[in-house]
């Protein structure tokens, strides 16, 4: 069987390569996270199809290159119109391969793949320019040149999101691409591809290998052909990645991982702050921007944790395709038990668990219980380390020196979320806050136009606007001499 049926759509399981679909000889199971079936077997790609796609990209790459962006910009435009127009299709299939709510999916994610599509194609056509500047009389022209082939490797949290927020800059930069999506949530990536192919998108351009990250992620950064490699995921994987990427001096951009603070001061509008806490919980904790160490200032710390702890109560968790839910299931048994060993570590090393810490057994194997930790010892793995699940942490402080030291004391920088009722108070917090984007008085506002990315450990390179075709592109500047000229 080469396709899925998931609501009534049909999804291919096998690579999409150089316009075709091939099958591998071995294939791996895609399970759901809501009930643990097998949705079916997908084609488990090795070095023999990631350089098969690599190459495919690399045909396709000079005549894609040499279409003006307004050209790309009509194809991509139907894409985007197609993705707009199948949201219900790509909602199920990744509810039901990652477990998250299909809500969500329908009212936001989907909406966003679509516009992580529009918004970049735009951009190349009407904001891409640089003013001229002289030298000595000499005029400064910089562009933006298509740079080759672009690997793009995925986790499981947002799969299609995430990789159309790269694979939209990268196709309206010029580049093609090969996309190695996760093997944990492989299908949308699949059922893209058709969309893509069903609006004018050349054969080659845009490709994907299926399969594990050492297996058909690995062939793709050590590939010469390659000219940029953009990966979302964890750090020990980024490490890997850029040795291999250091071979060939392959630029990277790197999306890591993260260990964000909320910080609450004590001047903090106190319903807003336990709304923001709460949101904290979002994807069931499978978030990278997540603020899971609540840090809460002395004066108002109790009277937040009764609230907190009240409105966790009420969090409703249960199939991620019921419009009642607020957090469904977690990706996969491998890594609830990774979350499991992280909370009963906690405990050994003297926290307490005041609430939820471990599966709730009444909705399914993989269900993790929205937990919250205090009292954890100073400098303890659950206050290090990213756990990636529904799990918060809650520590106090004193003055906001102490709690800005509080939010910066660790190796990732990837958000943060402050809470406080005075403007100014806020603005000299935020100042040595040390992380890619903050967010004051609010959560997950995103401006596709705005940088992103993370500082310290949290990433390599900001995308975004700009930012996004200063990577994808090859960024040249043009010298024209003020003489020399024959009129
Ligand atoms: P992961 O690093 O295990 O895997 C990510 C991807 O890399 C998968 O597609 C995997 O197959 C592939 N991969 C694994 N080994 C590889 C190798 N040697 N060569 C090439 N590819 C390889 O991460 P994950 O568990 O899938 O995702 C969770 C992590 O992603 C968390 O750390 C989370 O914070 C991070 N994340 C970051 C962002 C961001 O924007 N900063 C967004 C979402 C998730």
């Amino acid at each position: 069987m080469t396709t899925i049926s998931i609501a009534g759509v049909d999804v291919d399981t096998r690579h999409w390569i150089g316009g075709q679909r091939v099958a591998s000889s071995e294939t791996f199971d895609t399970v759901s996270p809501i009930d643990g079936t097998v949705l079916g077997q997908v084609s488990r790609g090795s070095k023999a199809e990631a350089d098969a796609a690599v190459a495919a990209a690399k045909a396709a790459f000079p005549a894609w290159a040499r279409m003006t962006p307004a050209e790309r910009q009509e194809i991509l435009h139907r894409l985007a119109d197609s993705i707009e127009a199948h949201v219900e299709e790509l909602s199920q299939i990744e509810t039901h391969d990652n477990g998250s709510l299909l809500r969500s999916h329908r009212r936001g994610v989907m909406p966003r793949v679509a516009m992580n599509i529009r918004f970049f194609a735009d951009y190349a056509v009407e904001k891409l320019s640089h003013p001229v500047w002289q030298t000595r009389g000499h005029d400064n022209v910089v562009s933006w040149d298509p740079s080759g082939v672009a690997a793009i490797i995925t986790p499981w949290n947002a799969p299609l999101m995430l990789a159309t927020w790269r694979i939209g800059p990268a196709l309206a930069s010029g580049d093609t691409v090969v996309l190695k999506p996760p093997e944990w949530a492989p299908l949308t990536a699949s059922y893209f591809a058709d969309l893509a192919h069903e609006e004018g998108l050349p054969a080659g351009v845009f490709n994907v290998v299926q399969g594990f990250g050492a297996e058909a992620g690995a062939p793709l950064t050590s590939n010469p052909d390659v000219a940029r490699i953009c990966f979302t995921g964890s750090v020990p994987t980024a490490k890997v990645i850029a040795r291999a990427a250091a071979e060939n001096l392959t630029p990277c951009s790197f999306e890591l991982g993260g260990k964000s603070p909320t910080v609450i001061l004590d001047d903090a509008d106190l319903d807003l702050a336990v709304d923001l806490a709460i949101e904290q919980y979002d994807n069931a904790g499978q978030v990278c921007l997540a603020g899971t160490r609540l840090l809460v200032q002395d004066g108002i710390a109790d009277a937040f944790a009764a609230r907190f702890a009240e409105r966790a109560a009420m969090i409703r968790q249960g199939d991620p395709r019921d419009e009642e839910m607020q957090i469904g299931p977690n990706i996969h048994l491998k890594h609830i038990e990774r979350v499991q060993g992280f909370v009963d570590r906690a405990k050994s090393d003297g926290a307490t668990v005041v609430y939820g810490g471990d599966v709730n057994e009444d909705l399914g194997s993989h269900y993790f219980r929205p937990t919250l930790i205090r009292d954890a010892p100073s400098g303890s793995e659950i206050l290090t380390q990213e756990v990636f699940g529904p799990v918060l942490t809650m520590q106090t402080f004193g003055t906001d020196e102490e709690g800005l030291a509080l939010a910066n004391g660790t190796e990732f920088g990837l958000a943060a979320c402050v809470v406080s009722g005075d403007r100014a108070r806020a603005e000299a917090f935020t100042k040595h806050l040390v992380a890619g984007t903050i967010w004051v008085n609010c959560f997950f506002v995103r401006d596709l136009g705005a940088p992103f990315g993370g500082s310290k450990k949290s990433g390599i390179g900001r995308e975004g606007g700009v930012w996004s075709f200063d990577f994808y592109a090859d960024v040249k500047n043009t010298v024209y001499a003020p003489n020399g000229w024959k009129e």
